[in-house]
C-alpha cells in the first residue's frame, strides 16, 4: 500500500493558498468533471491531456510530476492533486501545516501512530472521522454505491464517515463524468465525484484517496511487480501512470496486487488493450483492480495511518421476551443490545423497529452479540423502520439496534410463530396471475404489507428468474413453488436494503407463488418473471471450483466461435460462495485472450450481458477467496 509521506515541511503557505482558492469553510464550489471521451482512451478514472493545459510541477525532492488541468484543478488519473494555480506555484504539497516531523522512519509504530492520530491539522482526518455531505446532483445508483462503500470502510477500518453537522473540513459527494477524489484531507470542503456507472469498487477506491491513499502501482518499486506496456498507452494518457516521488508518498508493506487502489490490467489501454503485465504468475490477473473490497494490505496501511480498528465495545445485553415491544431512544453511534431466547417450539421469528424519526439500524446474530460487521441478518435502510425475519431454532438470538443518527420514540418488536400454526400472513394476500417475460409495475405497496402473484412455468425451460427493480422504498422478494410464499417459508428469496432483488429456481410444470413484502412504503417498483433455458437457445453446464486458484473455462472447457449478437453468461454458485465470472475474446493479431467484461459482485450470482461482435469467446469462472469453492451452474445464452 502506498501512503502519504509525513515528512513534508514548510507547507503552511500551501495550506493558506489552498484555503483561499477553494473558498472558506462552508463554501463549496462544485468541480467540473466532464464525461470521459472514450474515443480518446479516457475512462471514468482519468482524462486525456490532448487539448488541455499540461503543466509540470517540481517537487521538493527534485522529482517532477506532469499534471493536467481540468476546470481549474490538477488531475493525475482520478486523483485531484490541488487547484491548478496553487500547484503551479508550490508544487504538490499535502495539507500538513502542523504535522510533527518524524525524522526516523524506523521509529516505533506507536510513536508514528500517536503522532499521526493526535495531529490537529494535516492531511489526516482527526480520529479517522470524515464528515460528508451528499450533494443533490448525486445519482441514485451512486448513492447506493457510496452507502455500500461507507459500510465497508466501517466494517474493516477505524475510519468513520459521518453526515456533516458543522465541521470545517468535509467531503462533498457529487455527480460527475467520472469517479475522482482529493488525496487526504485538503481543508475546507473537498469534492469526491461518483458517476452512476462508477460502481461499488470505485466508491471504496475513491474514499481510499480521500482517506490518504495513492494508487498502488505508483509505488517507487512497482517495476519489480508489474511491467507497463507502453505501446498500448496513448501518449496523451501516459501521465496517468507516473510514479509518485518519495517526497509525496511512502510505501507501506509489500506490493499488494489485491489492493483496491490498484489499476486494472487494461487501464487506459488503447481500444481496451492490456496496459499492465503482472509479473507474479501466481496472481490471478483478472482480480487485479477488479475488486469491491479493501485488501488485507489496504486495511494494514490504513491502520498504520489511523490506528487499528477499535474492538467493538461490549454492549450491555438486556433480555427481552417474544411478542413484546420495547420503547427506545438512541444517540448517533450508540448500540443497544438485547437477547431473545427461543425454545424448540418456535418455528420462526420476526424482529422489527417502528419509528418516525432518525435512522436506526437492526442487526441480529444467533449465539453472539450482533455488530455492524458481524450478524446473521441486518436491516439498515435510511429511516428507523427495519425488519429481520428467519426460521428459528432453539437458542439465544442477539439483537442490536444501532443509531446511525439520533432517534426517539422507537419501538422494537419481536413476533414469533409457533410450530404447527397456520402461517397467518398468507390469509389476506390474493395472488394475481402474471405472464412470464412481461414486466409489471407495482404502483404502491403500503409499509409492512405484501402483494402476491403467481406464474406458471413449464418443463420446456430450465430456469425461472424473478427480478425486482427500480422505484422507491424497500421491497423484498419471496418465492415458493406450489403454495403461497411467506417471509418464513419460501424456496428462494432476496432481501436487500433496496428494491433490487433477484432470485431464481429450476423450472418445472408448476405454479410459482411470489410475495413482494414492503419493509417501507414501496412505489413504482417493477417485477419481471423470466423463463430461461432450452427453448431459449441457452445451454446449462455444471462445474465445480475446488481450490481458490482453480479457473474453469466454460462452456465445457472450450472456447466457441460466435457470429455476433447478444451474449449472456449467468453463474449460480453455492449460496455461501463468492465466485466470479469473466468473458474473454481471442485477439488474433496479438495471439492472446483479452478480457472483455467481468462480473465480480460479492455474492454467488454473477451475470454478464454483452453485445458481441463476431469472434472467438470463452467464459472464466474463479473463486474470490479461499472460502469460495463448490459446485456451480453456468448458463450460456446466445
Ligand atoms: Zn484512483
Amino acid at each position: 500500500m502506498f501512503k502519504i509521506n509525513k515528512l513534508v515541511t514548510g507547507a503552511v503557505i500551501a495550506v493558506l493558498v489552498s484555503y483561499s482558492t477553494k473558498g472558506l469553510a462552508g463554501e463549496w464550489i462544485p468541480i467540473y468533471s466532464p464525461e470521459p471521451n472514450l474515443d480518446k482512451g479516457e475512462s471514468k478514472y482519468g482524462y486525456s491531456s490532448e487539448g488541455r493545459d499540461v503543466f509540470t510541477i517540481q517537487n521538493k525532492d527534485g522529482s517532477v510530476l506532469n499534471v493536467v488541468d481540468i476546470g481549474g484543478y490538477g488531475y493525475v488519473g482520478d486523483m485531484i492533486l490541488g487547484d491548478t494555480a496553487t500547484l503551479k506555484q508550490n508544487g504538490f504539497q499535502l495539507n500538513t501545516s502542523a504535522t510533527p516531523h518524524i525524522h526516523n522512519d524506523n521509529s516505533q509504530f506507536n510513536s508514528i501512530q500517536g503522532a499521526i492520530r493526535h495531529t490537529s491539522s494535516s492531511y489526516i482526518w482527526p480520529n479517522g472521522v470524515i464528515p460528508y455531505v451528499i450533494d443533490r446532483s448525486l445519482g441514485d445508483q451512486a448513492r447506493r454505491d457510496f452507502q455500500y462503500a461507507v459500510e465497508h470502510w466501517h466494517a474493516n477500518t477505524n475510519i468513520r464517515l459521518v453526515p456533516r453537522t458543522n465541521q470545517r473540513d468535509y467531503v462533498v459527494v457529487q455527480n460527475g463524468g467520472g469517479c475522482s477524489s482529493w488525496i487526504g484531507r485538503s481543508g475546507g470542503a473537498q469534492t469526491l465525484t461518483l458517476a452512476n456507472n462508477c460502481g461499488r469498487g470505485a466508491a471504496v477506491h475513491e474514499i481510499g484517496h480521500a482517506v490518504g491513499l495513492f494508487h498502488e502501482q505508483t509505488r517507487p518499486d512497482r517495476d519489480n511487480y508489474i511491467r507497463l506496456i507502453w505501446r498500448n498507452i496513448s501518449s496523451n494518457m501516459a501521465y496517468n501512470f507516473q510514479r509518485i516521488g518519495n517526497h509525496q508518498g511512502k510505501s507501506h508493506g509489500e506490493y499488494d496486487y489485491q489492493s483496491i487502489m490498484h489499476y486494472r490490467i487494461n487501464a487506459f489501454g488503447i481500444g481496451g488493450r492490456r496496459t499492465i503485465e503482472i509479473l507474479d504468475r501466481n496472481v490471478n490477473e483478472y482480480n487485479v483492480g477488479n475488486g469491491q473490497r479493501l485488501s488485507q494490505g489496504d486495511i494494514a496501511a490504513v491502520a498504520h495511518l489511523y490506528g487499528p480498528q477499535e474492538p467493538v465495545k461490549q454492549c450491555e445485553v438486556v433480555a427481552i421476551e417474544h411478542n413484546q415491544s420495547v420503547s427506545l431512544a438512541g444517540t448517533q453511534g450508540q448500540s443497544q443490545c438485547f437477547k431473545l431466547s427461543l425454545t424448540d417450539s418456535v418455528k420462526s421469528y420476526r424482529v422489527f423497529t417502528e419509528g418516525n424519526n432518525g435512522d436506526a439500524d437492526l442487526f441480529i446474530h444467533k449465539g453472539q452479540i450482533a455488530t455492524q460487521s458481524n450478524y446473521d441478518c441486518k436491516s439498515d435502510g435510511e429511516n428507523s423502520n427495519e425488519s429481520c425475519s428467519s426460521q428459528a431454532t432453539a437458542g439465544d438470538y442477539y439483537i442490536t439496534v444501532f443509531a446511525y443518527s439520533d432517534f426517539n420514540n422507537l419501538t422494537l418488536n419481536t413476533v414469533v410463530e409457533l410450530k404447527d400454526d397456520d402461517d397467518p400472513i398468507d390469509d389476506s394476500c390474493q395472488a394475481h396471475a402474471l405472464t412470464p417475460n412481461t414486466m409489471v409495475t407495482l404502483k404502491n405497496i403500503a409499509a409492512q404489507t405484501s402483494m402476491c402473484f403467481k406464474v406458471n412455468a413449464d418443463d420446456n425451460h430450465q430456469l425461472v428468474e424473478f427480478n425486482l427493480a427500480d422505484g422507491q422504498g424497500n421491497a423484498d422478494l419471496y418465492v415458493k413453488k406450489d403454495t403461497q410464499a411467506s417471509l418464513q417459508n419460501y424456496d428462494c428469496m432476496s432481501a436487500s436494503a433496496t428494491n433490487d432483488e433477484y432470485c431464481s429456481l429450476t423450472a418445472h410444470s408448476s405454479t410459482y407463488f411470489i410475495r413482494i413484502f414492503a419493509n417501507t412504503t414501496v412505489t413504482n417498483t417493477k417485477l419481471n418473471v423470466t423463463l430461461k433455458g432450452k427453448n431459449d437457445d441457452s445451454e446449462t453446464y455444471m462445474g465445480e471450483i475446488s481450490t481458490k486458484d482453480e479457473v474453469d473455462i466454460q462452456p465445457n472447457g472450450q472456447w466457441f466461435e460466435y457470429q455476433g449478437g447478444s451474449l449472456t453468461g449467468l453463474l449460480h454458485g453455492d449460496n455461501q460462495a463468492d465466485l466470479e465470472l469473466s468473458l474473454e475474446v481471442w485477439n488474433e493479431s496479438r495471439q492472446q485472450w483479452q478480457l472483455v467484461k467481468s462480473s465480480t459482485e460479492p455474492q454467488s450470482v454473477e451475470k454478464i450481458e454483452y453485445q458481441a461482435p463476431y469472434g472467438y469467446y470463452r467464459f472464466k469462472i474463479y473463486s474470490w477467496d479461499s472460502q469460495s469453492t463448490g459446485q456451480y451452474q453456468f448458463t450460456l445464452k446466445k
